[in-house]
């Protein structure tokens, strides 16, 4: 895909989490204290703006940026985990075109980062679960096919897979720790706003015509 396909399918996703303030608000209320969906808004608000108003020379330029706008802005423990999870994305990419190998890369690459600086494992009930099965779906797919948005679309569906899983968990990390078995039933909200995301991402690769990089 190239540099300006990625950047119109993440300005679309960024759009998405932005329409789906309430819905995340909504979650974060249940398990939290409420703020996940303005928190996200706020960060993912910034992240469209310096696409829409900057360029880049290369993929891993715009990741960072993009990153870096959510850490700045959005607050709470999600802007930093966000921010992590695309400024780690940029690690392993080079060039200005992302193909299905690069997307997979990426998403282990923005994993470890958000792993390291969050500490969460799979299984706290965190956007980790929806984060490590997308990446490790990602991987499998990108062997199996050159198809970017094929890869995207694995990696959004695993991630939703996740997400559902994330009611049946206890939280033991962030906000929703002290809430116990009472978090049960309830899904996670970081790992909704991730499952949005690809989702809506995987569709504008698809609609961008990048069959191919
Ligand atoms: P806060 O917890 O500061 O209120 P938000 O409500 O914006 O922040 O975000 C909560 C979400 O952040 C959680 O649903 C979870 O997915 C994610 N999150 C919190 N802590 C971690 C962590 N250590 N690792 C990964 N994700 C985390
Ligand atoms: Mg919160």
């Amino acid at each position: 895909m190239s540099l300006q396909d990625l950047r119109i399918a993440l300005i679309a996703a960024a759009q998405t989490v932005i329409d789906s303030q309430d819905m995340l608000t909504k979650a974060d209320q249940a398990i939290g204290d409420g703020d996940h969906g303005l928190g996200m808004a706020r960060g993912f608000k910034a992240f469209r703006d310096v696409l829409e108003i900057n360029s880049y020379p290369d993929v891993p330029a715009m990741l960072k940026a993009a990153g870096q706008a959510i850490m700045m802005t959005s607050g709470g423990a999600s802007g930093v985990i966000f921010g992590t999870l695309f400024m780690g994305a940029a690690k392993p990419v080079t060039g200005t075109v992302l193909d299905g190998k690069g997307l997979a890369a990426a998403l282990v690459s923005g994993l470890e980062a958000v792993r390291a600086r969050g500490k969460a494992n799979v299984g706290d009930k965190t956007m980790v679960d929806a984060l490590a099965p997308a990446a490790g779906a990602a991987l499998v797919a990108s062997e199996r096919t050159s198809v970017f948005a094929e890869v995207a679309y694995s990696a959004a569906a695993a991630a939703e897979a996740g997400l559902e899983a994330t009611k049946a968990m206890v939280a033991t990390t962030g906000k929703a720790k002290g809430l116990g078995e009472r978090a049960i039933g309830f899904i996670d909200p970081g790992a909704l706003t991730l499952s949005l995301f690809l989702r809506s991402f995987a569709c504008a690769a698809a609609g961008s015509g990048s069959v191919a990089p």
